[in-house]
């Protein structure tokens, strides 16, 4: 909905490149410039009603592109080597560990070195899925460990205790809850920091007694995080691919 172009927007800036071409084509530049590639007599209005006919799609893309890479959490099939992927909020640079055999070898944060970001090392076998795989089974251990740490805390202050917590790769939520009281929480929550997790986690939580977005869940989730608006908003910044 915040993509909707709006009548009274001011008009998009842009630069014009004309050719001996015979169509227009509109580029975003890194950076976010504009370009319209344009024949050579062709009137700058017509050039004009052709930029704004396409600011929605400029808006859309210009949002992607000022996206913190590091804050993109997931990209399939896997990790390559030296991508950074975000763990505990912060990027951790791959390094892919080709391995013989067939032997199940877990991934390993290796200590970090002067202000190099800390290294993830990611076993690979000959399966190039391998490494997604190895690295979706170190997030969910790494998040379980945290959120067994917080768990305590966060049931006392939301009131409610989940008969159990699942943990599963969701394309595009963070958590989920279930009538029966269990809840789900996204493994890729373990590229989040602490107290974004803990949002998560205390979101669900309240989903126990508020199965809905309703004034009444919201005001439950205030009462247990006080600064949850806050933290609500600050997840935003993060994107599940
Ligand atoms: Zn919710």
């Amino acid at each position: 909905m915040a993509d909707a172009p709006r009548p009274s927007a001011a008009p998009l800036p842009y630069d014009v490149v004309r050719s001996r071409r015979r169509t227009l084509v509109l580029h975003v530049l890194p950076g976010g410039r504009l370009e319209v590639r344009a024949p050579l007599r062709m009137a700058d209005r017509r050039i004009a009603e052709f930029v704004e006919s396409k600011r929605g799609w400029v808006v859309k893309v210009l949002a992607r592109t000022d996206r913190d890479p590091g804050r993109v959490i997931w990209r399939e099939p896997g990790p390559s080597h030296g991508d950074a992927v975000p763990l505990r909020g912060l990027p951790h640079r791959v390094a892919l560990a080709p391995q013989a055999g067939r032997r199940d070898i877990a991934c390993a944060l290796l200590p970090p070195s002067d202000d190099a970001p800390p290294i993830l090392r990611v076993p690979v076998s000959d399966d190039p899925a391998s490494a997604g795989t190895r690295l979706l089974a170190f997030y969910r251990s790494d998040l379980e460990a945290r959120v067994a740490a917080m768990l305590p805390g966060a049931v006392g202050r939301c009131g409610a205790i989940p008969s159990a917590i699942g943990y599963r790769s969701l394309r595009s939520r963070w958590g989920s809850c279930a009538r029966d009281g269990r809840i789900v929480l996204n493994v890729l929550c373990a590229a989040l920091p602490d107290d974004l997790v803990e949002y998560v986690l205390c979101h669900e939580l309240c989903h126990l007694r508020h199965l809905d977005h309703s004034r009444a869940f919201w005001n439950a989730l205030a009462r247990a995080l006080p600064d949850a608006q806050a933290r609500r908003h600050a997840l935003r910044g993060w994107y599940l691919r």
